[in-house]
């Protein structure tokens, strides 16, 4: 699919309704972290330079359709205006003559979208009230465009629509690694639960050449496979499902790689005692934490073999040390390749985002997302409601 970016309008003189996520973490009512917030001033910033009044929606935690005021987009005011280096208006219920009161290149926050029941509704009032406060909607959060509200999709269907510079990059980074990507391509799927990812491993098995499956969820993969996990985090009750993934990945030529040896350990905490063993040789009384030296050596081929990467989820339990050794040694590789021009490299998921910053190699990759359950729902194959409005 195509959508237009700020490139292909003419914004001069024009107000363009602009949904952002700046849904940062706040501590005592001060902004803990701003990243989401510089994240969006490449788009801001060129809808200014190109002549547009700029109102910003976002919203802000989860109020539910009511106006809660320790979810007022109002704190988020002073970091906003520090990170453009200007004054921005704040207007609780915009409506078009203020806007239109103001000088040309105002920018304007408005109050947390969420406090109107009809935003999560998609009521197609709420949409009709948006859209009448400008002549242009600009969509720069994909984060929040697997949801289809007033805001992300209602509001596209309206307007003449555009993705703002985030949002292209986002897509364009996906396209590159799921939609038309440069084969070989290899997906690590890792993580607790093979519940959590089933869309998931069925999308990718359809779409890679190899899947890598790591972490807890490689242990219900291992029993169905008929071998011994002793006390390790293993969903018993889905050995059908996962025989079921192995064999829709032969069906559609996908090479499906589980560990080849495993850390093992007694307890669930930082340093505790451990082994490194055959994969057949778990102990009934030890769990699985993370993946061997093999493994990571196999991995590494793995990926030396393929042009594209598309990672989610650690190949162990990486918050505790040293169960982190093989998920920081694949993602060190996968960085290696990544500088070397020879891999293109999209990693995303909250936790996994945690890991590769932990590993030091998330500066290498090619894109991180930091979209959790938008990424997710891209990688299971579904359409994105706010991505799709904008086609
Ligand atoms: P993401 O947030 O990136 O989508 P997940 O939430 O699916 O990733 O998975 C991360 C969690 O999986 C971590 O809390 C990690 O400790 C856990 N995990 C990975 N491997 C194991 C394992 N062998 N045993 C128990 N937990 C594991
Ligand atoms: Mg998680």
């Amino acid at each position: 699919m195509t959508w237009k970016t700020i490139d292909d309008m003419a914004l001069a003189g024009k107000v363009v309704l602009t949904r952002v996520d700046i849904n940062v973490p706040m501590e005592a009512g001060v902004v803990t972290d701003a990243t989401r917030i510089e994240k969006i001033m490449p788009t801001v910033e060129d809808l200014l330079a190109r002549g547009a009044k700029v109102i910003l929606l976002a919203h802000f935690g989860r109020p539910k359709g009511k106006v809660v005021p320790e979810m007022s987009l109002r704190q988020v005011l002073p970091a906003l205006e520090t990170a453009l280096g200007r004054s921005v208006v704040f207007m609780e219920q915009p409506t078009r003559a203020a806007i239109d009161a103001l000088p040309q290149n105002a920018i304007v926050l408005a109050e947390n979208t969420r406090f109107a029941p009809g935003e999560e509704a998609n009521d197609p009032a709420m949409a009709a009230y948006l859209a009448g406060l400008g002549d242009y909607f600009c969509n720069d959060a994909f984060s929040a465009a697997h949801r289809a509200h007033a805001s992300t999709e209602g509001i596209a269907r309206l307007l003449p629509s555009f993705a703002g510079r985030l949002m292209a990059e986002e897509l364009a980074a996906l396209e590159a690694a799921l939609g038309k990507p440069e084969r070989p391509v290899v997906a690590v799927v890792g993580g607790a639960k093979v519940s959590t990812k089933l869309d998931l491993l069925g999308n990718l098995v359809t779409k890679v050449d190899h899947l890598v499956i790591g972490g807890g969820m490689a242990n219900t993969f291992l029993v169905a496979q008929g071998f011994e996990v002793g006390k390790s985090l293993a969903e018993r009750d889905m050995a059908a499902t996962a025989l079921d993934i192995f064999a829709k990945a032969k069906a559609a030529g996908c090479t499906i790689h589980l560990p080849v040896d495993v850390v093992v350990a007694w307890e669930f905490k930082a340093g505790a005692a451990n082994e490194t063993v055959e994969v057949a040789a778990c102990p009934s009384d030890a769990m699985i934490l993370d993946a061997g030296p093999n493994t990571v050596a196999e991995l590494s081929r793995v990926f030396e073999a393929c042009k594209t990467l598309i990672w989610n989820g650690p190949l162990g339990a990486f918050e505790i040390e040293p169960f982190n050794a093989a998920t920081n040694a694949a993602a060190k590789v996968a960085a290696d390749l990544t500088r070397a021009g020879k891999l293109v490299s999209v990693a995303g998921g909250g936790d996994t985002v945690a890991a590769l910053n932990q590993a030091g190699a998330a500066q290498d990759f090619t894109f991180i997302s930091t979209a959790g359950g938008a990424f997710l729902e891209w990688m299971e194959g579904k359409t994105l409601p706010g991505v799709a409005a904008l086609g």
